[in-house]
Order: C-alpha cells, then sequence, then structure tokens
C-alpha cells in the first residue's frame, strides 16, 4: 500500500497512516494538496491528512481542500484517526541548547509549543517549516549546533539527532485528528458499526438559516461532532460550514436530515461518511436505533398493559409513580415569581405533596393572557426543589425546548393541547425525563395511548398517562373529568395513570370530590392546582385550591390509603 503524506518520514502522518495500514509505503508530499493529486492521480493508492488539532483547532489547509478533494466523489473518506502528539526538541549530536538561534518546525507545531519555547528559548526565532519530519531533516542535513528543531521522538531516531527535551507541548492532552482515504472505496470501513459523515453546507444570508440547518439534525436525534465555518474565497464575507456528524449517510435518520438540509440550504456537498476512530480518546457511541419515521411496528404496541402486565413504575428522583401509594403533585398553574413559588412548595411540602409543578412555559387561549416566565420560571422551580426536596414537573411546548427544559424539570409535561405534536413527542422520547402525557381535551382514548407509543418507541420507557377533563356538550364545568378512561386506560396500558381534578373542574369547589373519585377509579394519584392566593392567580386561579383546603385534602387521601392497606 503506498500512502501519500503531508509531510516526510518520521511525520505524525505517517504515524496516523499506520494505524491503519502498517506495511504501508511512505509517499512524501510537501503541501496538504500534493498528497490529495497523489492519490488521484494513482502515485499513491491512499492518502492521511491531519484535519484538527486539540490545542490549535482546525488545520485550516486540509479544509479548504476537502470540498475539491472529495466532493466529485472520486475519492473515498476511510478512517478518522486519533493520535496523541508529543513534541520533542532536537539538534545536532553535541549541540547544547544554549547554542541555539533558530527552531524550525511546522507552525502548527510550534503553536503547540508556545509556553515551553516561551520560557526556555525566549530569544531564538522560530522558523516555519513545511512539517515536523522535514524540519528535523533540514537541522540533520545543515548541521549546525544552532539549529533546532521540533517534531517527534521517532523523528530523532529517523535522522540521527539528539533529543535536548522530550514532551514540550503545552497539554499533555496534545492530540491530532487525521482523515485517511482512498481512490478505491474499502468495504470494510463502509461496515464499521460507527460511522460518521461530513458535508458542507451554504445557507442563504436571512435570519436562522444556520439554525434551521442545525434543527434538521437536532430534531432527528443526529449528534454534531464538528462544526466549523471558513471563509468563502472571492465572495468576500460569506461562509460555507463543514459539518461531522455521527452516523453513516444511509441511516435513516441521518438521510432523511440530508435531505431536509438539501431543501433548505443553497448548497450541500457530501464529503462521504467513514469509520469513526474507536481506539483510545474515542467519543463516538454506537448508533442508537435509527428510523425516525419508519419504525418496524411490534406484534404489540409497547403500551399495552399484556408486555408488563405488572406494571410499570416511574421513578421521579425518589418518588415512585404507579405503585400502591398514590402520588401527590401540587403546585400553581404558572411560577409568577420567585417568593410565591417557594411559598408554594414549602406549603405543599409541609402538607404532604411528592411533588411540585407549575408551569414556565404556558399554553394560553389566547396571545394576551399571561405567557408564564420562561427560562427564570424554570430556574424558581429549581430553587424551589433545592429548598424542599419535592421533584419538579413542568410544561414543555415544542421541541425545540425539550433539552432547556430537560436541564431544570424531573419531569416533563406534555400538555392536553400538545398531546399530538409528534414532534415534540419524538424529542420527549429523547430527552432521558420521565413525561407526564395529559390527554388531549378531544382525544379518544385510542389516541392517548397511541400519543404514549411515541414516547414509548423512541427510547423512553418512562411515560405516566394524566387524564384531565376532555369537552363534552356539558357547560357547568370546563371539562368533563372522564372516569371511564382512567379505569380503561389502567387496564390497557402498564403505565401508571393519574388524574387532574383541576383542568377537568374549572372550579375549585368540586375539585377535591373529584380528587377521590379518580383515585377510586384507579387512577395511582393526581396533580392539583394549589396556590398561595387562589383569588389574585395570573392563571387558572378559580380552580386552584390554597394551601390550607389542599393540606386537609392531602390528609384525607393519606388516611384512605392507609385504611386500605
Ligand atoms: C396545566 O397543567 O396548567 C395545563 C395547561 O394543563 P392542560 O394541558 O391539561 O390544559
Ligand atoms: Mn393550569
Amino acid at each position: 500500500m503506498r500512502v501519500a503524506i503531508q509531510g516526510t518520514r518520521g511525520a505524525f502522518s505517517e504515524k496516523a497512516a499506520r494505524t491503519q495500514w502498517p506495511d504501508m509505503e511512505t509517499v512524501a508530499c510537501r503541501e496538504v494538496g500534493d498528497a490529495v493529486a497523489a492519490v488521484r492521480e494513482g502515485r499513491a493508492d491512499a492518502g492521511c491528512l491531519a484535519i484538527e488539532n486539540s490545542l490549535v483547532g482546525s488545520v485550516t489547509p486540509t479544509y479548504d481542500l476537502l470540498h475539491e478533494a472529495f466532493g466529485d466523489g472520486e475519492l473515498h473518506l476511510s478512517r478518522e484517526v486519533l493520535l496523541p502528539v508529543h513534541h520533542s526538541i532536537m539538534g545536532v549530536p553535541g549541540a547544547k541548547l544554549e547554542q541555539v538561534t533558530h527552531v524550525l518546525s511546522h507552525p502548527v507545531a510550534l503553536g503547540q509549543c508556545r509556553v515551553w519555547l516561551a520560557r526556555h528559548l525566549p530569544n531564538a526565532t522560530l522558523v516555519n517549516a513545511w512539517d515536523t519530519a522535514g524540519s528535523a531533516e533540514i537541522v540533520a542535513r545543515a548541521g549546525d549546533p544552532t539549529q533546532a528543531a521540533i517534531c517527534s521522538a521517532h523523528a530523532a531516531r529517523e535522522y540521527g539527532l539528539q533529543v535536548f527535551e522530550d514532551r514540550i507541548e503545552d497539554d499533555p492532552t496534545n492530540q491530532t485528528r487525521f482523515l485517511t482515504f482512498t481512490r478505491v472505496p474499502t468495504p470494510d470501513n463502509e461496515q464499521a458499526t460507527i460511522q460518521k459523515t461530513s458535508l458542507i453546507v451554504w445557507t442563504d444570508h436571512r435570519p436562522g438559516m444556520l439554525a434551521a440547518v442545525l434543527q434538521a439534525f437536532a430534531g432527528r436525534g443526529v449528534n454534531l461532532t464538528s462544526l466549523q465555518s471558513r471563509p468563502e474565497r472571492s465572495a468576500p464575507w460569506t461562509y460555507r460550514f463543514y459539518f461531522d456528524v455521527e452516523g453513516a449517510r444511509g441511516e435513516a435518520r441521518l438521510a432523511e436530515a440530508l435531505e431536509s438540509i438539501e431543501a433548505l440550504a443553497s448548497r450541500i456537498v457530501i464529503l462521504g461518511s467513514y469509520a469513526a476512530w474507536q481506539g483510545e480518546g474515542a467519543r463516538e457511541q454506537a448508533p442508537r436505533q435509527s428510523m425516525p419515521h419508519h419504525q418496524p411496528k411490534p406484534d404489540l404496541p409497547l403500551f399495552d398493559r399484556r408486555q408488563r402486565p405488572e406494571g410499570t413504575i416511574v421513578q421521579v428522583g425518589n418518588v415512585v409513580i404507579g405503585g400502591d401509594r398514590p402520588v401527590l403533585i401540587a403546585g400553581p398553574c404558572s411560577v409568577e415569581d420567585e417568593a410565591m413559588i417557594l411559598a408554594t412548595a414549602e406549603g405543599v411540602a409541609k402538607a404532604g405533596a411528592d411533588m411540585l409543578r407549575g408551569g414556565a412555559f404556558k399554553p394560553r387561549t389566547s396571545p394576551y393572557d399571561f405567557q408564564g416566565l420562561g427560562v427564570k420560571g424554570l430556574k424558581f422551580l429549581a430553587e424551589a426543589r433545592d429548598r424542599t426536596g419535592l421533584p419538579i414537573v413542568t410544561e414543555v411546548m415544542s421541541w425545540e425546548e425539550v433539552p432547556l427544559v430537560a436541564r431544570y424539570a424531573d419531569m416533563l409535561q406534555i400538555g392536553a393541547r400538545n398531546m399530538q405534536n409528534f414532534a415534540l413527542l419524538r424529542a420527549a422520547g429523547r430527552s432521558g425525563k420521565p413525561i407526564l402525557l395529559k390527554r388531549g381535551g378531544g382525544a379518544t382514548i385510542e389516541e392517548w395511548l397511541h400519543a404514549a407509543e411515541y414516547v414509548l418507541s423512541h427510547g423512553n420507557p418512562n411515560v405516566v398517562m394524566c387524564e384531565r377533563g376532555i369537552r363534552t356538550f356539558e357547560r357547568a364545568t370546563r371539562h368533563t373529568l372522564d372516569l371511564n378512561a382512567v379505569a380503561i386506560v389502567r387496564e390497557r396500558t402498564h403505565l401508571p395513570v393519574i388524574a387532574d381534578p383541576s383542568h377537568a373542574a374549572g372550579m375549585r369547589a368540586i375539585v377535591p370530590a373529584l380528587t377521590h373519585a379518580a383515585l377510586a377509579a384507579g387512577a395511582q394519584g393526581a396533580i392539583i392546582e394549589v396556590h398561595p392566593d387562589p383569588d389574585h392567580a395570573m392563571s387558572d386561579g378559580a380552580q386552584s385550591l390554597d394551601i390550607p383546603t389542599f393540606a386537609k385534602l392531602a390528609a384525607q387521601i393519606r388516611a384512605y390509603a392507609a385504611v386500605e392497606a
């Protein structure tokens, strides 16, 4: 195997290439472009290029070559290689470090040894060479004791130089990432279980275009490993974006993301897929189940009671939902300010609540109503959790905000209005947090169960169903608490079922009665709106209990449960 590298014998690129082709013959090239040309023209069978250094960042000459090298599909990216890079400084045999006036190396290597050079050779002239090993070759040939080279210790042996000091790099974690490529595709790499794909995207000069491209990956759970922008030559102040993502281009999730970027972007060039580094320092995970929109259908739905006749327990912090003890979740409709949520949290904790609820992002019927405090609300909730120890549940309204809300909340609520927001359900599946799934006000039981199936089938087994009232012809109450659904859904699914009597009633007077009724029908807990001053609440005050009324209700529930036990 003849392998073209930028640099000469003893270069780091050669060492990287040897991890793939131990018996290779080195084809030394002056510039990265020459290495690509050597493979294209058949003077070499494969090549290896440095693309990024962990201290200095991108190797820009390589980036600027990627389009030309791989854009037409004639060459094939093969593997990614991570190589620890340790530098030594060396001179001719018999020379002393104090004599050195000129230090030669590749500019990236000089950049990696700044601290050592400033301390030991502050007055030396730094001379850029084409490559690290090449500078050793120059020093050896010149035989001049005032010259030193920075390169691998291995190059010192190669060129008969004497090492002044080893490991002079500024940071011992220093590593370089290389890409190998071949003229003939290598099938073993295409079958590698963990792959990466690199692409270039050009976007229109309009607000949000880059975000839209990123969302095409994020919305499908495709992990980004690198994003780099480079100026577009001959079009000043315009840019192209280089993306590396996990996965092979044919994988369903990635293929779908690429299809959508193709539609969004002004141009996309896929450079190729290749085996991700699997040795020391590897960061890529084995691909998760793929197929965002085409999952194979299981024989039994995942929600089906027969999957787990004993029932599922969902654990939120140290609270168990789905066991024999009814779970009480209490708190205001909206987090209104810091003092109010802290007072409510302390009140309901003392009254025996297991968890705290509170909306930070509110789905309001009118755009002129209070929309919630947003991120501030999440922070206040987290503070309330710290003070009381109660895990918190709060609503997330859009898939884009799932990572944000999941950073603060112990459980994510999907509200009635969003029960069939499928992008949100998929993101909830990937969120890693337990989900409280409310039934839509106009949703059938079947639709509600299939909404849960979305979350389950996207990898999240922790779903709690919440009946919160449906719209009927009756107008005396806000909604009608569907106790039939509570009883039936308990039979149809192994998932825990709780009730929200507050939103069903719309009036506080009947909330205690509905809570008892729901528990009698089989609900394994209740989520109840509680406000320190319900008549002045910013949302849903009419249906909110004050703290003493909640305390009384909680005491009754605990007493009944004790009798039952
Ligand atoms: C809420 O819990 O405050 C809420 C908006 O609930 P739902 O989605 O059930 O209306
Ligand atoms: Mn509410």
